[in-house]
């Protein structure tokens, strides 16, 4: 993990990470301006820059605030939500609605209203009944909203015949299947209010090899040839979704982006030259790899547990609650002691959390200098997928996010109050 130590402190992006913990309290999640900017600049000099008519659409899931939208705005990127909260969020914001695009599974008829009532840039439609009621709810609106097609790629990979011999198990996407995809397409053609631009996919999430990419983009080509076919029609997009990894422990090495994106793009150009197509617009979701190692965790060491041959816990002031992919999948992660960050690591330790739960565990036998109570615990790699999956289990107030850069620190999240987590609840005038 690249970090620099003064005075024995950790210092992410010139703040004094023991400070910060000081100031605000913890636990407390850190983002690091300046390395979220890094990526975003390399994204713009790889891929924007370096190619025609391409465009980056930052998947907000991965960490969606307030700042979080106007840093991707800044920097000219489009972006992609998920559900109302998400729009809401980025429409607070002031991001402009025409870059925003929405994916999701499972769209409400509310948040297919509220998208085209505020004129999203982009609806993927991910599901059959979606074209219909896109359809008429833009004409009520006297609209018209351009969609694209999420597809599940995995089907067919070896074959590309579309002719479908048996669907990949995805709640994502609609099928490469002659019965459901192709009729759809041309419905979307067809249908008043609808302006059907091409073909969506998101392979997978924190992928460090780029076959399933260059697989996938291969099977959305033949599909752009195959409706221009079909139904003498050009596709004009194509989304190759997000997927790219990040390091979180030293096991692993990221790729640039460049990895992925100058493949994926030459099969584009040439497959276009090939068959003599105008090259379609083409947009990536990264999400995680935008924020995730720009991010950190602090905690406040508290319990100590040692059990003499086994192992010696020592227990943090938060946990799962704020980082759950530990929990969820076995996730790994390393830290180190942000107040003693010049020392060398002396003794084996396991880090857990306070919730509830005996997969509350962070980090497993990790090599720590001597941990006493009231150590600052830092995770490392913690930008993406924490805040934004956090939770109250345990009642556990949902933490502050600090935002640092250039020894400057600025709060965007406040720590939720014991008063905010029980807000919304009511009880009932027989139980009082
Ligand atoms: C989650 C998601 C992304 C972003 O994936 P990362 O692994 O965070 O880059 C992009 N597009 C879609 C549709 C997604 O669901």
């Amino acid at each position: 993990m690249d970090y620099t130590v003064e005075n024995g402190h950790l210092i992410w992006d010139g703040c004094d990470t023991v400070e910060l913990a000081k100031e605000y309290g913890t636990p407390l999640y850190v983002f690091s301006q300046t390395m979220i900017e890094e990526r975003l600049q390399e994204l713009q000099r790889d891929f924007v820059d370096k190619y025609e008519n391409v465009r980056v659409a930052y998947a907000s899931k991965a960490f969606s605030t307030l700042a979080m939208m106007k840093i991707i705005e800044k920097q000219g990127f489009c972006l992609e939500v998920l559900s109302d909260g998400e729009l809401h969020t980025a429409i607070q914001a002031g991001f402009p609605a025409e870059k925003i695009e929405i994916n999701g599974n499972n769209k409400s008829l509310a948040e297919v209203e509220m998208a085209i009532e505020h004129g999203v840039g982009r609806i993927i439609v991910d599901s059959l009944h979606e074209v219909d009621l896109i359809s008429s709810l833009a004409q009520e609106k006297g609209k018209t909203i351009q969609v694209l097609f999420r597809i599940t790629p995995e089907v067919n990979v070896a074959t590309h015949s579309f002719i479908s011999t048996g669907q990949k198990d995805s709640k994502f996407g609609i099928p490469i299947n002659e019965e459901i995809l192709f009729p759809l397409v041309k419905k979307a053609i067809q249908a008043k209010g609808i302006e059907f631009l091409g073909f969506h996919f998101h392979v997978g999430s924190q992928l460090f090899e780029n076959e399933a990419h260059l697989g996938a983009v291969d099977i959305a080509l033949d599909l752009m040839k195959e409706v221009r076919t079909r139904f003498d029609y050009a596709v004009s997009e194509l989304n190759f979704g997000g997927g790219y990894g990040v390091q979180y422990t030293d096991k692993d090495v990221r790729q640039p982006y460049s990895y992925f994106l100058d493949p994926m793009m030459e099969r584009v150009l040439n497959f276009c030259e090939r068959e003599g197509f105008t090259q379609p617009a083409v947009v990536i979701e990264p999400g995680r790899s935008i924020v995730a190692e720009a991010g950190i965790s602090l905690h406040t060491i508290g319990a100590i547990k040692e059990l003499p041959e086994i192992r010696k816990y020592v227990s943090i002031d938060g946990g799962m609650t704020d980082n759950i992919r530990p929990g969820l999948y076995d996730a790994e992660y390393t830290g180190i002691l942000a107040n003693k960050a010049d020392q060398a690591p002396i003794e084996t330790v396991t880090v857990s959390g306070k919730a509830c739960e005996s997969t509350d565990i962070l980090v497993k036998d990790l090599k720590l200098p001597a941990v006493e109570s009231g150590d600052i615990f830092a995770t490392f790699s913690t930008g993406a997928y924490g805040y934004s999956m956090a939770s109250n289990y345990n009642k556990l107030a949902i933490p502050a996010v600090v935002l640092v850069k250039e020894g400057q620190s600025n709060l965007i999240v406040k720590r939720q109050s014991l008063e905010q987590m029980i807000e919304n609840e009511v009880l009932p005038d027989y139980l009082k």
